[in-house]
């Protein structure tokens, strides 16, 4: 059965089946079929489907009480879960505010950052400054940083928009500088904008520390995240990650600021969190912004379900499934081995311009040529395409014409975390009859 007739709508799709249920990777729609689920659907169910021992601690947590308000009672799971994460967060960020998604975590770490420029006397601060392309979410206040037409087009009247730099999107560069050199040379972009604004008017940058949707994980050079920092101490601007899709594992750490040691004064968490069992997201801050607002009555924020001991049981159970089976260990060890593995396709496919990301956050960009960079014709559609030819052969793949000054194709390869290497060899199989088809389809050059 497909979805021709239902009273739900979204943004507009091709008809797809319902769904069955889920084991580990794999997703099986009623008739039978199954899928392996390529992008741990939106880079979500990082532990993979139907996790046992997650569910019948999630069930246990049932039987208990499913809601009890926060202003009403303490609650274990949101106490407990809160300890471990801070156990998890850099130096000096433990203090954590649940929320139940990843645009509620973005516009959270805004909003405590105003609250607490407002307690240091410094009100004048207010505009976060985004990095385009980027996606930190849909909600109007996210949606302001998120940018660009796409999203944010018919809906921008209806909030104030913030200003933006480009995102580091060096591998598109066709100058002679080190990779180091252009991660300066973005990481100035803000400096510059900074000034722009005024610094007394400028209160957070935010970013994406690997990109996820918006630019098909882009990863900067190292010496961009250490400028970035830098930048953000000498003009006192508070710097938050957007760890909504990189944390809780996806890049081979826990949270993708370790790979840099770049330590953001906030997180935004989302998605892997509650890996699809909850819908759950978290904010961690510095333990001195945090007292300060504290000592000023306590954050003018919260959302109903926030912290709900259901939603915190399942965000407990899936980081100690974490733990005990050494997952973001063989994220690492698998991201390492899938980069490997898509790298290969670029000798087979030479409209396969670049293959990129850390850890399990992986994606290859189409283009018409590898020296000019230059991407395939938007007709094409390519970025729809080949996801529906994947689809067909039973591999699910999360991809997007980039938008926001870079047009280009790029898929994200990002299975649960949980993946072993022969089903590794699964997807690039599939992977590589659904890239055949595409060039039949198009005549494009296919080596070997
Ligand atoms: N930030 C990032 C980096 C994301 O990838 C997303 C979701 N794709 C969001 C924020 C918004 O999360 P949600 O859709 O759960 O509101």
């Amino acid at each position: 059965m497909t979805t021709e007739q239902s009273n739900l709508f979204y943004l507009a799709t091709q008809p797809r089946p319902f769904l069955d249920h889920g084991e580990g990777i794999y997703l099986y729609d009623e008739s039978g079929k199954r899928y392996i689920d390529g992008s741990s659907g939106a880079m979500v169910s990082n532990i993979g489907h139907s996790n046992p021992r997650v569910l019948a601690k999630m069930k246990a947590q049932m039987d208990k009480a499913t809601f009890g308000y926060r202003l009403h009672f303490r609650t274990h799971p949101s106490e407990d879960l809160a300890t471990k994460l801070a156990g998890l967060m850099p130096e000096g960020l433990d203090r954590i505010f649940f929320v139940s998604g990843g645009s509620e975590a973005v516009e959270t770490a805004e909003k405590l950052a105003r609250q607490y420029a407002v307690t240091q006397g410094q009100s004048s601060r207010w505009k976060v400054i985004a990095r385009t392309p980027a996606y930190h979410g849909g909600t109007l206040g996210a949606l302001a940083l998120t940018g660009g037409k796409l999203f944010a087009g018919p809906f921008a009247p209806m909030f104030q928009d913030m200003p933006h730099v480009k995102a580091p999107t060096c591998y598109l560069d066709r100058d002679n500088l080190s990779d180091e050199d252009r991660g300066i040379k973005y990481a100035e972009m803000l400096r510059e904008r900074i000034e722009a604004e005024g610094a007394d008017t400028v209160l957070a940058f935010i970013m994406e520390p690997v990109g996820g949707a918006s630019t098909g994980a882009l990863v900067a050079p190292d010496s961009y995240y250490k400028r970035i920092r830098e930048i953000c101490d000498e003009y006192g601007v508070i710097l938050i990650f957007d760890e909504v899709m990189t944390g809780a594992g996806r890049t081979g750490t826990f949270l993708a600021c370790e790979h840099w040691g770049a330590t953001p004064d906030i997180i935004a968490m989302s998605k892997g969190l509650g890996a699809g069992y909850a819908p759950l997201g978290a904010v961690a801050a510095r333990r001195e912004m945090v007292d300060a607002l504290m000592e000023a009555g306590g954050f003018l924020h919260g959302f109903t379900y926030a912290g709900n001991p259901l939603a915190c049981a399942a965000g407990l159970a899936v980081l100690e499934e974490m733990e005990e089976q050494n997952i973001v260990q063989n994220c690492a060890a698998m991201g390492e081995v899938l980069h490997a593995r898509l790298k290969t396709l670029m000798d087979r496919y030479p409209f396969i311009g670049d293959v990129r990301g850390k850890g399990l956050l992986q994606a290859f960009e189409l283009m018409s040529d590898r020296d000019t960079k230059d991407p395939l014709p938007k007709e094409m559609n390519a970025h729809s395409e080949l996801v529906e030819l994947a689809y067909a052969r039973g591999l699910i793949l999360y991809s997007r014409r980039t938008r926001g000054g870079v047009e280009g194709d790029h898929f994200l390869v990002c299975p649960p975390l949980i993946i072993t290497e022969t089903q590794i060899d699964e997807i690039m199989a599939i992977l590589i009859d659904s890239l055949d088809a595409f060039a039949a389809n198009h005549d494009l050059p296919v080596m070997g």
